[in-house]
């Protein structure tokens, strides 16, 4: 008890000060961490960019929030160079500053490292290939999978000369800093996380899905209003029997896709909730006025369309049987872990390995590739939504819960990874 209280005191006036980039699907996970860290006895300071700022009000009063002068807020460069603008404001080159130990946060999949960072050739001197790297088996969990498959989405930028500098920086960032956090779990990329600790000396510890162990009353880390009303119309509809339909905070799609979408949504009889960013669809700023004329009076009470939906409460609704996503990891940890299976359209960046990982190793849900048509739209809804394909993804989903469950208690692997965090941060 006594060394327990020890513990807990040298926390006191430890501070971790948290570098975020203004996207949505990288403030959730962080605030995530800072909260777990925060609940953990340290101190906390979120550092932003005034762009696309978190709301203080969501979070424990004795967070500091540091907001930074950006580019973009002072009109000085376009959306598109924006990320190039961000990506110098790094984490590690702050902490080297700064002098202070650095540690490495992943909010995407463990798999990440190993398609973004350059790794060390076993035999020579210099790094692998990419074809080099493709060769390697993984373990008997991803079965018959080589990372090939599981990282085939990158392929078309292999030639790009951009990537290598890329990568080197990445594996520079990722090999000197004092340790690494992933918002994964260990059952869910066991035989990766087995390859990258190989190449990386720091300490990886998984302690994902953040969103879980982070779970206190202030729990909102949305950018955008959450339309709540939609949790009422779940509340409605019959168990397991609601497609949820979200492409995140980023992707667009064009007007005529969204056309299909709405068809086969509406011809595959599954009652949908839909959500339809403003600025999603290309070339509007309203998302309602680009759905078919009649749509909505055709669906009726079967549908419900919003513009944002508490996405975590979504998921966690027992009405809720299936979802169709973009795979962005956030999401995609979201419904895995919540024992909802997907139906898979990535749009770019690592949500092409997210899919690989939901349909090809996990089983826990279906690609639909290729042009946008209703009818495919409608099948694949009826394959997750209702035939025994999907029955089988919803038993694996539910493993997956169980197994995220036992992961976060005391002595389950997010749960020890967490303690060892804690350790090596006082260790600083
Ligand atoms: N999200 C939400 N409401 C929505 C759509 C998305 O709260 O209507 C949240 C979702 O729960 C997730 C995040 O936005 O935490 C999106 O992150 P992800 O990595 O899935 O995709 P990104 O937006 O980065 O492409």
């Amino acid at each position: 008890m006594e060394e327990k209280q020890l513990q807990e005191g040298k926390r006191h006036g430890r501070r971790l000060v948290f570098v975020l980039y203004p996207f949505q699907g990288h403030i959730s996970p962080m605030l995530g961490l800072a909260t777990i860290l925060h609940s953990a006895g340290f101190s906390i300071t979120i550092v932003h960019p005034q762009f696309n700022s978190p709301s203080p009000i969501n979070h424990p009063p004795d967070f500091t929030f540091i907001s930074i002068p950006d580019p973009l807020s002072q009109g000085k460069v376009s959306p598109g160079d924006f990320a190039a603008a961000m990506a110098a404001l790094n984490g590690d080159s702050v902490a080297d500053h700064l002098k202070l130990p650095a540690i490495n946060v992943r909010t995407s999949a463990a798999i990440t490292f190993i398609a973004f960072a350059s790794l060390p050739h076993p035999q020579h001197h210099g790094y692998m290939s990419l074809q080099e790297l493709f060769s390697q088996d993984l373990g008997p969990n991803l079965q018959s999978l080589k990372l090939k498959e599981l990282l085939e989405p990158m392929t078309s930028h292999i030639h790009s000369n951009a990537l290598p500098d890329l990568r080197a920086k990445m594996r520079e960032a990722t090999s000197s800093s004092s340790a690494i956090i992933v918002n994964t779990l260990e059952f869910l990329e066991h035989e990766v996380l087995e390859i990258i600790k190989g190449y990386f000396s720091p300490p990886i510890f998984t302690i994902g899905p953040f969103h879980k162990l982070a779970q206190t009353t202030f729990s909102s880390t949305s950018l955008l209003k959450e339309n709540t009303d939609c949790i009422s119309w779940l509340d409605k509809q019959a168990p397991q029997s609601v497609i949820y339909v979200s492409f995140g905070s980023m992707a667009s799609m064009d007007g005529k896709e969204v056309h299909e979408i709405a068809w086969g949504l509406g011809s595959s009889q599954q009652p949908f909730l839909w959500v339809v960013r403003s600025g999603s669809v290309r070339g509007s700023d309203q998302p309602n006025p680009l759905l078919p004329e009649g749509f909505e009076e055709g669906v009726g009470e079967r549908g419900c369309i919003v513009e944002w939906a508490p996405q975590k409460e979504v998921l966690g609704h027992s009405s809720v049987g299936g979802f169709w996503s973009h795979c962005g990891w956030n999401s995609t940890l979201e419904s895995v872990c919540e024992r909802v299976p997907m139906i898979c359209r990535p749009f770019f960046g690592d949500q092409g390995f997210n899919a690989r990982y939901v349909c090809r190793a996990w089983k826990a849900g279906l690609e639909l590739e290729g042009t946008l048509e209703r009818d495919k739209i409608e099948k694949a809804v009826r394959r997750l939504m209702v035939d025994e394909e999907g029955v089988e993804m919803r038993k694996k989903t539910l493993e997956f819960k169980v197994k995220t469950q036992l992961a976060l208690k005391e002595g389950g692997s997010s749960y020890n990874s967490l303690e060892e965090l804690v350790e090596k941060i006082l260790s600083f």
